[in-house]
């Protein structure tokens, strides 16, 4: 039975509470629920790598420029940035 977009909400927030011990696999999965419903993931996005959908974690290179955040992917080096307030 599908699930409500309620339920996918609550399930996808619930996801990213515990990122930690999630694998890139359980990442893109969740992604794809969330754009099922278009839930907007917003600033959760930060927390993983949009291309292999890795956590960012203390390895990764943070560079901070002109009120921009560049962020470094340490696996697959696909760069991220945005402005921060
Ligand atoms: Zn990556």
């Amino acid at each position: 039975m599908p699930k409500n977009r309620e339920e996918i909400k609550n399930e996808v927030d619930k996801f990213f509470e515990n990122l930690k011990d999630k694998t890139p696999e359980q990442i893109r999965k969740i992604k794809k629920k969330a754009m099922s419903i278009n839930f907007k993931l917003g600033k959760l996005k930060r927390r993983f790598c949009q291309k292999c959908y890795r956590i960012y974690n203390f390895n990764d290179k943070i560079r901070i420029k002109n009120n921009l955040k560049v962020i470094v992917c340490s696996n697959c080096g696909t760069k991220r940035r945005w402005a921060i307030k």
